[in-house]
Formats: structure tokens, C-alpha cells, sequence
């Protein structure tokens, strides 16, 4: 049992007299679930140490980047070399272009790529490009999926705008929410109604192909067959959003595992090694549309930094010589099947939601399909649930609504161990 954390708890302290919250990020604060945050020392493989030497088992990877595991050998050398022969140019490099061929070769319809430091950067790209393409002012998303924290994203968005239990954003104006329309996730009909109304308005429908900022939840066919049709044949572009799914569910991400055609594809985390990444991919025609080429502004300063490429190019080499997919869907659904069995025996009312190699264990009775279902879930029971499993030495999301991500450097035992932690945190709820 790792219960004693003295120095979180006085770095805590102090992180709150400096840092807004004592975070860079809502959800590390711990307020959807109580208590202090760990603060963490040092990563490898699948373990996470905090500052009091306390070791854990780690389900949130970063929040997805981490699929080879922490500090992967491979990974740290390449980041190592990089970074000795300088960290920043503002001039281009070679190593951009490795990555740009890497995405290009794991997502076909990426024939041009454009890399951010972040996944918000790139989704605002996406929009702005959608717009200045077609023309038109209105963008679609769906309740409880989070693509970043641009102003036109950040209505009913999930993650930590959940988390705090605030999907709409102040400083958001009102006259620019206007300009997003939300509609339920998994619903063909609200986007078909949607399009009846607005066709000719809407310049793109952006969504989390599976979704992972309300929890898991994966889509269904009739609603992947609307987002193939629908947006097409009104002129609008359809966005995927696969700054979580690229090269997560597979070596081409969620499209790729679900027969579904992209216009744009967001990207970011995996592609960055653990370094500060986002990128967009789409075809020439689309992408060249952006600056210098075309009329739709958009830059910056660390872009395409030398060392995110090199951590990038280093981990998707790596997934493309030795995939992990067949492993990672194997232990998770070791791990889903575990979790499964040990609610059932102390009687607790969960369903688990997995795809690939992301899970939630929503305590709801039935299926989660979309917000309304997944709101429907016990934060409070999850909240304790997570605090016995950090007991335990098992770090689980930080909130009832963000997904857990697997390695490939969880072992079969590493499994055996959290199903074990897990049966002792359902018992003592
Ligand atoms: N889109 C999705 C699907 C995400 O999960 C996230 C981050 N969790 C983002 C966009 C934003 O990426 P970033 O945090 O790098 O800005």
C-alpha cells in the first residue's frame, strides 16, 4: 500500500502558491476525484515513481502518448541525439520530413502534412482550413467529444471541461458559439437533421472517431455511415479528430480500423514521442490551401521542432518494424475481462468500455453510447474506487470521464496485479 505522500502533499502546497490550481493542465488537480495530486519523479516502462518513492502501475500514459511504455530506450536516444545538436531552429529539418513520410505512410488520404505543438493547434487548423475552403461558417461537433481548447471547440466539450463540469467555457462569445452546432454522439439522425437545415452553412463535421474524452465509447455502424455520406454530399468536409486514436487503435489509427474516409485528420501525442506534437494531414488539394501556398494563415514558432520529430520518428518507427496492435488488444481485453469478473463478485454495477487498447470503467448499469449515458455514471464511486487503486499502487485516470490507455510494456502480470488491486478497491467501497 502506497498511502504516505509527504512530499506531494507540501509540493502541492507550494505548486498552488505559483501555478494556477498548482497545474498546467485542469484535470491533474485532482478535483474530480478528491485529494492531492501525485507528483511525479520519474517513468519507466509501465511504472510511474512519485517524489516519495512510491511506485505505480500507470493506465494514463500521458494521456496516450506513452504506447511503447515510459522511456523506451529507443525513444530516449533518438531525443538524446536530437537534442545535442541543437533544440530549435525555426528553419526546416530533415527530420520533419521522416515524420511527415511515417504519418503519410500509415494514413494514405495525409498526403500533405503540417505539424503544431500541440493537438489544439492542429484541430484549430483543421477548422480554420474547413472554413476558408469552403467558405461557409459553421462547424459541427458532438456533445462530450474534446478536440482542444480553441474557443469554437470548447462548447459541450469533454475531458477536463467535464471534469469541472463546465463543457461551455466563459470568455467563449456567445456570437461564436453560435457558429458550432453540437449533436449527440452515435445519433445519424440529428446529423442528418442537422445537415437538412444547415447544409449549405456547414463547412465541416469534426469528431472523435472514437471517442475518448467522455470515457470510451466506440461508434456505431449506422453513425460511422452517416459521417461517411452526410457531410460529403452537402459540400462539407468530415475531420477526423485522431490526436488519441493515431496510431493508438492502429498502425493507421481509427480510420484505418474502421473503413472510414477522412478529408482532415488531426494528430498529435503518439506522433511526438512524449515531446510537444499536433499535426493536420490531408490531400494537396486541401492542405495546400494553408500558408505559403495558399490563403489560410497558420504558424509557429517551435513547429515541427526537431526534437518531437526525432521522439515521433523513433516510436512510429518502432510501431511500423514490430507492431504492438495484437499484443496491446490482447492484454486489455485480459485486463477488461479481470475488471469485469472482480465487479461482479463484490457486486458493483460497471460497464466496461473498451476499443483497442483504451478502456473506461464507467459505474453505470447498461450501455454507454454517448454523454447522456456516460453522465449518467457514478463520479463519486469512481472517485473512491480510483483512490483504492492508487492505494494500491495503480494509477487509473484521474476522473470518471477520460480514458485509460495500455502499453506495450504491460506484462500479463502487471495485468494480474491491477485486476488483484481492483478486486480490493470494489470490496472496500
Ligand atoms: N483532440 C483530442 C481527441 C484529444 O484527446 C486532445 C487532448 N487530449 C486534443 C485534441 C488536444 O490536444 P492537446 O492537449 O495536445 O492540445
Amino acid at each position: 500500500m502506497s498511502d504516505a505522500r509527504p512530499r506531494s502533499e507540501a509540493l502541492f502546497a507550494e505548486a498552488k502558491q505559483r501555478l494556477v490550481g498548482g497545474v498546467n493542465s485542469p484535470v491533474r488537480a485532482f478535483g474530480a476525484v478528491g485529494g492531492t495530486p501525485v507528483f511525479i519523479e520519474r517513468a519507466r516502462g509501465p511504472r510511474l515513481w512519485d517524489v516519495d518513492g512510491n511506485a505505480y502501475l500507470d493506465y494514463v500514459g500521458s494521456w496516450g502518448p506513452m504506447i511503447l511504455g515510459h522511456a523506451h530506450p529507443a525513444v530516449v536516444r533518438a531525443a538524446q541525439r536530437a537534442v545535442e545538436l541543437g533544440s530549435s531552429f525555426g528553419a526546416p529539418t530533415a527530420a520533419e520530413v521522416t515524420l511527415a513520410q511515417l504519418v503519410r505512410e500509415a494514413f494514405p488520404t495525409a498526403e500533405r502534412v503540417r505539424f503544431t505543438s500541440s493537438g489544439t493547434e492542429a484541430c484549430l487548423t483543421a477548422l480554420r482550413l474547413a472554413r476558408g475552403v469552403t467558405g461557409r461558417p459553421l462547424i459541427v461537433k458532438f456533445a462530450g467529444c474534446y478536440h482542444g481548447h480553441g474557443d469554437s471547440l470548447l462548447v459541450s466539450a469533454g475531458s477536463g471541461a467535464l471534469t469541472t463540469g463546465r463543457p461551455n467555457s466563459a470568455g467563449v462569445p456567445a456570437e461564436l458559439a453560435r457558429l458550432t452546432l453540437v449533436l449527440p454522439y452515435n445519433d445519424p439522425d440529428a446529423l442528418a437533421a442537422a445537415f437538412a437545415k444547415h447544409g449549405k452553412k456547414i463547412a465541416a463535421v469534426i469528431v472523435e472517431p472514437v471517442v475518448g474524452n467522455m470515457g470510451v465509447v466506440g461508434p456505431r455502424p449506422d453513425f460511422l455511415d452517416a459521417l461517411e455520406r452526410l457531410p460529403r454530399r452537402h459540400g462539407a468536409l468530415l475531420i477526423l479528430d485522431e490526436v488519441m486514436t493515431g496510431f493508438r487503435l492502429s498502425w493507421g489509427g481509427a480510420q484505418r480500423l474502421l473503413a472510414l474516409r477522412a478529408d482532415l485528420t488531426t494528430f498529435g501525442k503518439i506522433i511526438g514521442g512524449g515531446f510537444p506534437v499536433g499535426g493536420l494531414g490531408g490531400p494537396r488539394r486541401l492542405m495546400d490551401q494553408l500558408a505559403p501556398l495558399g490563403p489560410v494563415y497558420q504558424a509557429g514558432t517551435l513547429s515541427g521542432n526537431p526534437v518531437a520529430m526525432a521522439a515521433g520518428a523513433a516510436t512510429l518507427g518502432l510501431l511500423k518494424k514490430d507492431p504492438p496492435y495484437k499484443f496491446l488488444r490482447d492484454t486489455t481485453d485480459h485486463l477488461v475481462h479481470g475488471l469485469r469478473a472482480v465487479a461482479r463478485r463484490r457486486r458493483r454495477e460497471v460497464t466496461v468500455n473498451a476499443v483497442e487498447s483504451m478502456f473506461t470503467v464507467f459505474f453505470a448499469k447498461g450501455p454507454v453510447t454517448d454523454l447522456k449515458s456516460a453522465q449518467r455514471a457514478n463520479a463519486k464511486l469512481y472517485a473512491r474506487f480510483f483512490h483504492g487503486l492508487l492505494r494500491r499502487g495503480v494509477y487509473f485516470p484521474p476522473s470518471q470521464f477520460e480514458a485509460a490507455f495500455l502499453s506495450a510494456a504491460h506484462t500479463p502480470a502487471d495485468i494480474e496485479k491491477t485486476v488483484a488491486a481492483a478486486d480490493a478497491a470494489f470490496r472496500d467501497l
